[in-house]
């Protein structure tokens, strides 16, 4: 008999809401528990007292009152993808929203409601089958609601902004256990809690059960691709990964900066991109130069057009770096309905996966990881942000200086440890349309 949870089950009894499913250890459904303790960086290991599956803003209402009433801690889930784990506990209660995933498409007010847990494989197929998109990330297992309410970088950023800046309404469970559904039409009070949920941090002003995000039409053709310069190569002599090609890491890195800066009519098809820089170990041999150092670099990108435009894109921007390998990686949009969007523009596009380097051994490309494989996923990561001007000539030399260290050990890729820099385009043509005024749009630093 568990008591905390027996107290719990009579809480919504006596409130006249149907009790949720609560999991929690060494009980008949251990299994189950075991399952949904475990959260998506699995070098976190919680153990929650209680695991309240809660499908209805009632039930977490009930358990933000009972929580507070007997001071015991509360946690909130969606999509656990929280890279310090700050989903979970141990010895909390643990509000799993994952069973809250439902979303409803309206074309003509052109919004879309959306349940907290909903995972973007699911959500922008959902949103493709209508024609309308929404300003995702990048990862097909990530959640909506921790997501938005960090920002919400992705593909569609230089023309659409963050996906904090397209919600325009929610419902929210507040630290009372009230109600409230918020929107940009409501009082001075609604707008200040919608403005703090819209980028101002997950579980932050209160539990959202539900999100309302302005749509945009999907495009007709849609294609996500990479440019990648000094690829790996498997030396079988060393067992090591060494890098081919010595393409400055400083040149692909200044004109990928010219790159999203351009608010051209051909930089505008480009509308979502990031590039990843792989660490490597510093050499006494060769000391660090800034201007000669070359790392594994990739670009990704959405490219709104057709490849032949892609490759005039490319062709003409990139022009001056060297050698490198071009890749489609998939296709989407109104033309290409019979793709399933989740599966054709979503992936784990962020990190080298020990599966493609496995395959790089065998002489083989590496593909991209299935996003439902894309875990178990123990990492360290942190994020920072680089202001207005953009990096700067010593921002660029100490950022690379970062990349090449000791500390990166040659024989790092064999044991599947990787260590790299992405950088996501903040910047393009839709933040070069607001005015002063429409940047505080959202709270987003
Ligand atoms: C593989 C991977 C890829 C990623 N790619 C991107 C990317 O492309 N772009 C980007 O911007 N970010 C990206 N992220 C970061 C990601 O957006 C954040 O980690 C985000 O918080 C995950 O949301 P979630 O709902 O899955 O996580 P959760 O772990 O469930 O929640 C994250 C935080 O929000 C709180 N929270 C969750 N649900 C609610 C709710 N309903 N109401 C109030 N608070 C809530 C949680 O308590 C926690 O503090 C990525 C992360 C990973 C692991």
């Amino acid at each position: 008999m568990n008591t905390i949870v027996e107290k719990l089950r009579a809480a919504y009894r006596s409130a006249a809401v149907p009790v949720p499913e609560i999991l929690y250890n060494c009980s008949a459904n251990q299994e189950k528990y075991d399952q949904y303790r475990q959260i998506f960086n699995r070098w976190f290991q919680f153990m929650p007292a209680a695991i309240v599956l809660c499908v209805t803003a009632e039930q977490a209402s009930v358990a933000v009152k009972f929580t507070s009433k007997h001071a015991l801690p509360l946690r909130v889930r969606s999509g656990g993808h929280d890279h310090e784990g700050e989903c979970s506990g141990t010895d909390t209660i643990l509000l799993d929203l994952s069973k809250m995933d439902k979303v409803e498409i309206d074309p003509v007010r052109r919004i879309a409601r959306i349940q907290p847990g909903i995972r973007f494989k699911e959500l922008t197929t959902q949103l493709a089958k209508k024609d309308v998109m929404i300003p995702h990330g990048t990862c097909a297992t990530v959640g909506i609601a921790g997501y938005t309410m960090g920002g919400g970088w992705g593909p569609w950023t230089r023309k659409h902004g963050m996906c904090c800046e397209s919600v325009v309404g929610a419902t929210l469970v507040l630290g009372d256990g009230s109600i409230r559904k918020v929107s940009m039409d409501g009082d001075h009070a609604e707008r200040e809690l919608l403005w703090a949920i819209k980028g101002g941090g997950g579980f932050s002003y209160g539990i959202v059960t539900e999100f309302v995000i302005e749509t945009f039409e999907l495009p007709a053709e849609m294609i996500k691709f990479q440019i990648e310069w000094n690829e790996f190569q498997y030396v079988p002599e060393n067992r090591l990964f060494a890098i081919r090609g010595a393409t400055p890491t400083l040149t692909v890195l200044q004109t990928w900066e010219k790159v999203i800066a351009s608010t051209d009519l051909a930089a505008s098809q480009l509308v979502g991109t990031n590039l990843k820089i792989s660490a490597k170990h510093a050499s006494e041999n060769e000391p660090f130069n800034p201007h000669t150092v070359s790392h594994n670099c990739v670009m990704y990108g959405y490219w709104e057009g057709d490849e032949n435009s892609l490759q005039k894109f490319i062709d003409q921007r990139f022009k001056d770096t060297g050698r490198y390998t071009v890749t489609i990686l998939g296709k989407a949009g109104r033309d290409y309905r019979h793709l399933l969007y989740g599966d054709h523009l979503m992936s784990s596009w962020d990190r080298y996966s020990f599966h493609n380097m496995n395959l790089l051994k065998q002489g083989l490309q590496g593909i991209p990881f299935p996003p439902d494989e894309d875990q178990p996923a123990p990492h360290k990561i942190t994020s920072r942000l680089v202001n207005a001007d953009g990096l700067g000539e010593q921002g660029r030399y100490k950022l690379l200086e970062s990349l090449t260290s000791p500390l990166v050990l040659p024989g790092n890729k064999d044991l599947g440890l990787f260590t790299y820099i992405t950088l996501g385009a903040i910047t393009g043509n839709y933040y070069q349309r607001m005015t002063p005024g429409q940047k505080t749009k959202s709270a987003f630093p």
